[in-house]
């Protein structure tokens, strides 16, 4: 008789949990691939089959879990717990706690870099590059070998990036590369190779990684047979969630961590592929079977428990008409005679004003903000409604939105941080180095160059005569170098240490000193809830965290909020009601890409993965005029929208502005009800106070 914790489960998703556990250890031996549409329980049924394998005896800390986010290691790390607490008591939460190699691919590729690293030549002590500092390194090798000038019209560094991204991730080679997704660069096939070259010599110099990095020198490590056994051995389970989103170079580490696919699962929906702009291929997951000798078993799931009857019919209509898909059409059985809505609405402000009322309705009638949500295409595309629900008091959360991050009072602290870890990172150094009063991009660059040559470029700072004009500056600042090199006051202390000696200089160059005080504040209570200041720096880079509308900034864990997402950060998750924003041509499918049929297939899928978020209420808005910011070349506009092509219209209900009672310039002049809505609003209000 199956354990009393798999009794929820249908027969396919048991199977899945089950099996190859033998009882001895866990010992789950062959490779396992669960496919299977959105909603049918692929998380549930991996986070299932941890806590069996934890109850059969697997150790928990030689179990490797990969999913999509930190946010969706957290989750999954709670579902084992809540089963392990059922089956152990009180030690459940001990059993999970020891889960401690739950993570995204490119952090778990961070931590286990930083003890290989070493046995590859590299200094455990290097930092990580976010997209930008990227670029901008990109940037200064461009300029040094003279392509940047304008009139040979040579690629941007951002596009030289996702060049040289591509084929690191890929694993294609360059001219293959620029033939299929970048034709129009082709004639600089021999000076990109070039700029390559000197990009990944400037980040060797300097001991820094960008993110491709992360993946590229785990693919190395495992390349080395010894040092594949033992970081495969560490291991002797492996599970990944979102398959469909991984790309080649991450297949083949996984592959090199299991090559016999011993204690390996991953679980996907060919239908929900949404990374491709990252060379995520959809490959991976259907060629996983064949990978290995045997082939893989196959587990497929069919039964959608998330979202009512035609709620799944809209969002199975919009993947019908998909070119290619293996996944088949899922099924449930939760009846529900509300069509999702499609609404049409005048502009944006209509379509803010619209979510901003329909939230608070739900909520007058018993559905927490928290279980709903508003999703768009482009982080951008929230802008007039998160203006409009701060007008109104409704809180809310932004995923990843931490927009704070990208200030540039926020990003000088971090690279004080950065420098003190890895005074060989020049980005950080230069921007670390200007803050000081009388000190340029040369003189910067002077320094820089005399301590890289160090073996203690940070002792060596303190040697380094003052330069003109920043005497006890200078002074002040090697010492707080000093300090944080020997990490004598210890972290979160570490931060504030660097954030004092930096406030002065924000008063010197900025007169908003006091609101900027404010965000680094905020930056040092989320340092607060970080081990060490190099993990606080290599998560922040990775998956920053999530934005509240709080101006205090405290994540507001025990409160009622609404989620705002774009569709690429709600993957896996799930919420009662969900509002999408600018369902219009030009922004799903988005103009911004090159319009082939393989982007436009991309975005098909964006919708579905959208719709599908959705369990009892799903509302696409399509506002008539669309402000498009800045993206063409004439500059910001409106244009007159019309509703995205991937709409199955018979499988929704229509509603124009005016048809729904609440909203817009033309309903407020209905008076009665608008007196209604005040008053709800009102009283919402004063709940929060
Ligand atoms: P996605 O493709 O969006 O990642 P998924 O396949 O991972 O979805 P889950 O998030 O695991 O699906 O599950 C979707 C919902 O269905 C969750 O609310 C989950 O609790 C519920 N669910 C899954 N399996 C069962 C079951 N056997 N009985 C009842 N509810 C279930
Ligand atoms: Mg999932």
């Amino acid at each position: 008789m199956a354990a009393a914790y798999l009794e929820k489960l249908n027969d396919q998703q048991k199977q899945a949990v089950e099996h190859g556990v033998s009882g001895e250890r866990g010992d789950a031996s062959r490779p396992l691939l669960i496919i299977a549409g959105a909603g049918s329980g692929k998380t549930n049924t991996l986070a299932h089959r941890v806590a069996h394998l934890i109850v059969n005896g697997a150790d928990p800390r030689r179990i490797l879990l990969m999913t999509f986010s930190r946010r969706a290691a957290a989750e999954m790390a709670r579902r084992v717990e809540r089963i392990c607490a059922k089956v152990f008591g009180t030690s459940g939460s001990a059993m999970s706690d020891a889960l401690t190699w739950a993570g995204t691919f490119h952090g778990i590729g961070a931590r286990l870099l930083r003890i290989y690293a070493e046995q590859i030549g590299v200094d455990p002590d290097f930092t990580i590059h976010d997209r930008e500092d990227s670029a901008d390194l990109m940037n200064l090798a461009r300029h040094e070998l003279g392509f940047s000038k304008t009139e040979n019209r040579f690629p941007t560094k951002g596009t030289c990036l996702s060049i040289y991204s591509r084929v690191v991730n890929s694993e294609t080679p360059l001219d293959e590369v620029l033939r299929a997704f970048y034709p129009w660069v082709s004639e600089w096939q021999a000076q990109l190779r070039e700029l390559f070259a000197a990009y990944v010599e400037a980040k060797q110099a300097q001991n820094v990684l960008d993110y491709d990095d992360l993946l590229l020198y785990w693919a190395q490590m495992v390349a080395d047979p010894v040092l594949a056994e033992e970081i495969g051995g560490r291991f002797d389970h492996v599970l990944v969630d979102e398959y469909q989103d991984t790309n080649r170079l991450q297949s083949s580490v996984l592959l090199a961590l299991k090559p016999e696919g011993r204690g390996l699962t991953v679980v996907g929906d060919d239908a929900q592929s949404i990374y491709s702009f990252r060379a995520a291929t959809v490959r991976n997951i259907l060629d996983f079977p064949k990978s290995f000798t045997p082939e893989a078993d196959v587990i497929t799931l069919d039964r959608n428990y998330r979202s009512t009857q035609p709620i799944l019919a809209a969002a199975n209509g919009v993947i019908d008409l998909a070119r290619e898909r293996f996944t088949k059409n899922l099924w449930t059985d939760r009846q529900s005679s509300e069509r999702p809505r499609l609404l049409t609405v005048a502009d944006e402000a209509d379509q803010a004003r619209y979510i901003a009322e329909r939230v608070l309705e739900n909520r007058e009638s018993g559905m927490t903000l928290k279980q709903q949500a508003v999703l768009f295409r482009t982080s951008s595309h929230s802008g007039p409604l998160e203006v409009e629900l701060t007008r109104r008091n409704i809180p809310f959360v932004k995923f990843g939105g931490l927009k704070f991050l990208d200030s540039a009072h926020v990003k000088d602290l971090l690279a004080i941080l950065r420098f003190s870890q890895n005074p060989r990172d020049r980005v950080a150094g230069f921007r670390t180095m200007q803050m000081l009063p009388g000190v340029g991009p040369q003189t910067a660059g002077k320094i820089l160059d005399a301590i890289a040559a160090d073996p203690e470029p940070l002792a060596a700072l303190a040697e380094i005569p003052a330069p003109p004009r920043s005497g006890e500056d200078w002074a002040a600042f090697a010492s707080l170098m000093e300090g944080l090199r020997k990490g004598s006051s210890g972290w979160p202390a570490e931060i504030g240490w660097a954030r004092q000696w930096y406030e002065p200089h924000l008063d010197r160059i900025h007169e908003d000193a006091d609101t900027r005080k404010a965000d680094l504040l905020q930056l040092e209570q989320i340092a607060a809830g970080y081990p060490s200041r190099e993990r606080f720096l290599t998560e922040l880079t990775l998956d920053p965290p999530d934005a509240t509308s709080d101006q205090a900034g405290t994540p507001l864990l025990d409160e009622d909020y609404l989620i705002l997402s774009t569709i690429h950060s709600a993957k896996g998750q799930e919420w009662r009601s969900v509002f999408m924003l600018n369902v219009v041509d030009g922004c799903i499918p988005s103009d911004l890409g090159a319009g082939s049929t393989h982007e436009l297939e991309e975005e098909r899928r964006l919708l579905y993965v959208g719709m599908t978020r959705a369990r009892d209420s799903l509302t696409l808005i399509i506002p008539q005029r669309f402000f498009t910011g800045g993206q063409h070349a004439q500059g910001d506009r409106h244009v007159f929208a019309s509703r995205s092509r991937f709409i199955p219209v018979t499988l929704l209900q229509f509603f124009e502005t005016g048809s729904w009672p609440v909203v817009g310039p033309r309903a407020t002049e209905r008076a009665g009800e608008r007196q209604v809505r005040i008053d709800v609003a009102a009283r919402m209000r004063s709940m929060w106070k």
